[in-house]
């Protein structure tokens, strides 16, 4: 293998230019010639695709989004599409590519990688930590931390007026931002999409704290799980008392990315590289017990989620009352 290419696609995350830069930079130091492609898929199907040097590299470890630009890309789910954007690439010679984003993107790579024989990795990048195959995704821990310093700022003012106050985080159909914002921020219920929580039992429990003098309840929903306006209305009404609802959005993803996210990303993009340069095909990479590891990409919607889920929810539980 003599050429890469590497590309952001999806969602984008706090941390994703920290991999761009150590997967850039470590296929430099092997000796390949390295492309950028722009807006991901988008940009493969328009031939937006350079060489990137080490210039476009430096001085962006630190800065949050994606400095390749994201897309999402309807046309990339039909072959004929597909068929346009690899021939952009085998044009230049590119055999190798790397993807960071999340489950879709690696869905589109594994398609180039079969009809095409285009050698992909995926490296997991979104805030969701919503990825198959590794403990934990590049933007999560930065995206948890903004999730963190908002929970202080709305605790504050609950207290103040001794509000009930819903914070809906994003997570698409994972429950994890929220219930580690919980779990971190000291929250005081929890709803998420992996556990039935029903609003009546939330109810009980924000009553109980009431009756032994709490003068908050800063509750996390997870946004898998329903209208955040909704659950408000009707959790007013149980309690019989106004409650108010934030929506954090677009806020939590971005920002500069954790010292966690930026060795995070940097330890896989090096991997991926390294996996590249041994021409195996359809692979992404992970974190598992802080070691990286390797799963054929479709481990990301063929295999099974382990985590401990269940018992930080019991946790969660019993801190709140
Ligand atoms: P994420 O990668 O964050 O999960 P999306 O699901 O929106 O985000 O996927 C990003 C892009 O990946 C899509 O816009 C599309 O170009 C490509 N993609 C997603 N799913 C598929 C699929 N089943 N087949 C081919 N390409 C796909």
């Amino acid at each position: 293998m003599k050429k890469i290419a590497i590309l952001t696609s999806g969602g984008d995350s706090p941390g994703m230019n920290a991999a761009i830069r150590a997967a850039g930079k470590y296929a430099l130091s092997q000796g390949l010639i390295v492309y950028g492609v722009q807006r991901g898929y988008s940009g493969m199907l328009n031939n937006d695709i350079f060489l990137m040097d080490d210039c476009f590299l430096s001085g962006i470890v630190d800065k949050g989004g994606t400095k390749l630009l994201t897309a999402r890309c309807l046309e990339f789910l039909e072959p004929e599409f597909r068929a346009i954007a690899a021939q952009n690439m085998i044009k230049k010679g590119i055999e190798g590519l790397i993807v960071i984003g999340g489950d879709g993107s690696y869905r589109g790579a594994d398609l180039l990688s079969k009809e095409h024989g285009i050698h992909v990795v995926g490296i997991p990048g979104t805030i969701d930590n919503d990825i198959i195959g590794t403990d934990y995704t590049i933007g999560f821990d930065t995206c948890l931390n903004t999730i963190l310093d908002a929970i202080s700022k709305i605790r504050d003012t609950a207290t103040s007026h001794e509000r009930t106050i819903l914070i809906e985080v994003m997570g698409h159909n994972s429950g994890d931002l929220a219930l580690y914002s919980c779990l971190a921020g000291g929250g005081d219920g929890l709803l998420i999409p992996e556990m039935k929580n029903p609003i009546e039992m939330l109810a009980l429990q924000i009553k109980g704290r009431r009756k032994i003098g709490k003068l908050h309840d800063i509750i996390l929903v997870a946004e898998g799980v329903g209208s955040v306006h909704e659950i408000e209305k009707k959790l007013a009404s149980l309690l019989g008392a106004e409650v108010r609802s934030v929506v954090l959005g677009h806020v939590q993803r971005g920002g500069t990315p954790s010292g966690f996210d930026r060795v995070l990303a940097t330890r896989m993009a090096v991997k991926s590289v390294d996996i590249l340069l041994q021409n195996s095909g359809s692979v992404m990479v992970g974190i598992e017990g802080n070691r990286i590891i390797t799963h054929p990409i479709s481990f990301a919607w063929e295999g099974k989620k382990t985590s401990s889920i269940y018992e930080d929810f019991e946790i969660t539980n019993i801190l709140s009352k």
